[in-house]
C-alpha cells in the first residue's frame, strides 16, 4: 500500500492510502482538477512524480487535434 502521510500538528499525523480514485492534478493546460491512475501514468517507466504532467480531457482533445 502506498500513501501519503502529513503531520497536522505535534500530535495527529493523517495517513491516506493512495488509490485510483484518490489521486488528483490539476490539468497543464486550464487548471483544471484531473483525476489520475498513478499505474496508469507510470505504465510506460517514463513518468516522473515531478516532470510528468496530466492534461483533462477536453485539453487532450484540443492538443491532439494541434498535432493533426
Ligand atoms: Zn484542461
Amino acid at each position: 500500500m502506498f500513501y501519503v502521510k502529513e503531520n497536522i500538528n505535534d500530535t495527529v499525523e493523517v495517513k491516506v492510502e493512495l488509490n485510483d480514485e484518490n489521486v488528483f492534478c490539476t490539468c497543464h493546460d486550464c487548471g483544471k482538477e484531473v483525476s489520475v491512475d498513478l499505474s496508469v501514468v507510470f505504465a510506460d517507466g517514463m513518468g516522473d512524480m515531478y516532470g510528468t504532467a496530466v492534461c483533462c480531457s477536453a485539453c487532450s482533445k484540443k492538443r491532439m487535434e494541434a498535432l493533426k
